[in-house]
């Protein structure tokens, strides 16, 4: 076992097993006070090379969504042979904008994605809240420089379908296989194989299910039962504004200027826009309550239902909502409590949206899929002998079952703090943000983005040292 060799031999983070003792490499209390040894250690994030495990599996994914697509490219980055099996007959990404936040990009950037996601990403320079009723900044997060220069890694937003396209280019050049128009229909989780629609089967060492929020393999996973996302009352409408329009119009030109994120929140409901694709579109998330059933809604009448809702609200924001041309209706789920990702055979398991649904309010979904890829990669990367394989799949299963149970209550949490209507919490709110507004120092806040623990816990989380440090841990207690 790698992990064993306590004299700063091993692939964990050197040095902190000194002459003083044993420090842990993640301690269990939140610090920064070991930041300055990881840096000295580990350096600034960049590209690592490709270099393969020593225990290599043939490994078939099912789902080629940002999840299947993470997991892919950081299996075959050790050596891992990788098959992708999509349903679609074309590769692509519903909605329009994404943002992948530094605990994501700096994995991202290890796997060699900057050329390919430079010239298609915008860095936002803040996030800044607004008061539904007249757009008066109420919060706000620097993002440039500090989240480089504090966590180590940049903020971007990105078009979901250049998101898309840059990990399945990486994916492919990687020697991934991905296959579409194949619709897995059933698993047998003891081989493991898949059977497609079309009846042909294929068996590997592992199955990951990467197939979403409705995915079918959790059931497979817990003999039958269905683990169904809950639904949280809320439901969001996803929309592009043209550039053009906005420019013409002054009210609304500004947001274009300097590329930052702007959340007006108000009674219930936020809305959340940026800009993507270099600039050249406006991206727009209008979160509501709505407690039908989505079987019922209709998506003719979704672009006046949106209007409805944000009637009243502030004038920029609501010149910018009549400049919206068409509208899809989202529902927003959360993933009921599941105990396992790892079916008893331990060759299928699942990761994404499929194990950890969470609501989008802390912009955090499709970036819990990229650590749990880099994690499950980083687990098994840790192994000698084959024998060990479910060893290292439970150690990742313990990590990203903690890691991403708390970002869904963080996620939750948002909804609340967001969505006081006004009074007397909304107006304790806006007072305790009131600090960050003015430039003063503070130690809390209700912005989860600027919050100080929050902020650490959230973006400067590394998904493989937890990895590292929880293996070192089960070392040492066995
Ligand atoms: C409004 C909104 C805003 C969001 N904003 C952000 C954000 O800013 N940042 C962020 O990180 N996250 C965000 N998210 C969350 C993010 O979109 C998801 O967490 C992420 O896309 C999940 O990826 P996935 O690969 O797990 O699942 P999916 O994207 O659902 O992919 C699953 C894939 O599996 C395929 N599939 C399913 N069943 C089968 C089968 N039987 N056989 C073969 N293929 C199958 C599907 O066709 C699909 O391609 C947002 C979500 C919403 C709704």
């Amino acid at each position: 076992m790698r992990a064993n060799d306590m004299n700063g031999t091993s692939k964990s983070t050197p040095g902190l097993g000194s002459k003083f003792g044993r420090v842990p490499l993640v301690p269990s209390y939140p610090t920064g006070s070991l930041d300055f040894l990881h840096a000295l250690h580990n350096g600034k994030e960049q590209h690592e090379g490709i270099a393969p495990s020593a225990v290599t599996l043939d490994v078939m994914i099912v789902g080629a969504g940002l999840g299947g697509l993470s997991t892919a490219i950081a299996l075959a980055r050790k050596g891992h042979r990788v098959r992708v099996f999509e349903q679609a007959a074309k590769l692509g990404e519903v909605g329009a904008g994404i943002q992948i936040p530094s605990n994501s990009t700096r994995l991202l950037i290890k796997w060699g994605l900057e050329p390919l996601l430079a010239p298609r990403v915008v860095e936002p320079t803040n996030i800044r809240f607004r008061r539904w009723e007249n757009g008066d900044v109420i919060g706000n997060t620097r993002l440039v420089p500090h989240f480089r220069e504090n966590f180590g890694a940049p903020y971007y937003v990105i078009h979901r379908a250049h998101f898309h396209d840059v990990l399945h280019q990486q994916a492919l050049s990687l020697g991934v296989e991905v296959v579409i128009n194949s619709k897995v229909r059933s698993y047998d989780a003891s081989k493991p194989s898949i059977t497609l629609a079309d009846g042909q089967a294929y068996e590997a060492d592992l199955v990951i299910a990467a197939d979403g929020i409705m995915s079918a393999a959790r059931a497979v996973i817990h003999d039958g039962e269905e683990h169904k996302p809950l639904r949280t009352g809320f439901a969001a409408y996803r929309a592009i504004v043209e550039v053009d329009k906005m420019r013409q119009d002054p009210d609304t030109a500004w947001l274009l200027e300097n590329p930052g994120l702007n959340i007006w929140i108000g009674d219930g409901r936020h809305v959340m826009t940026y800009s993507i694709s270099g600039g050249n579109s406006f991206n727009m998330v209008l979160s509501h309550p709505s407690t039908s059933d989505p079987a019922t809604w209709k998506q003719e009448t979704a672009l006046g239902d949106m209007k409805a809702e944000f009637s009243g609200w502030d004038k920029t924001l609501t010149k910018l909502i009549n400049m919206i041309d068409s509208t899809m209706k989202w529902p927003l789920s959360t993933g009921s409590k599941i105990e396992r990702w790892i079916h008893p055979s331990n060759k299928l398991l699942m990761l994404g949206d499929a194990a950890h649904a969470m609501v989008p309010y802390m912009s955090q979904g499709a970036a819990m899929a990229v650590e749990d890829a880099a994690a499950l990669a980083e687990a098994l990367d840790l192994i000698d002998h084959k024998d060990d394989v479910e060893r290292a799949l439970y150690l990742w299963q313990d990590v990203r079952m903690k890691r991403t149970s708390q970002m869904q209550e963080a996620s939750l949490i948002n909804g609340t703090l967001w969505h006081f209507a006004d009074g007397p919490e909304q107006r304790a709110r806006d007072l305790a943000m009131r600090q960050e507004v003015e430039g003063k120092s503070f130690v809390s806040s209700p912005n989860q983005w600027t919050d100080p623990t929050t902020q650490r816990w959230c973006y400067g989380y590394d998904a493989e040292q937890e990895v590292r440090a929880a293996w070192e841990i089960r070392a040492e207690t066995v």
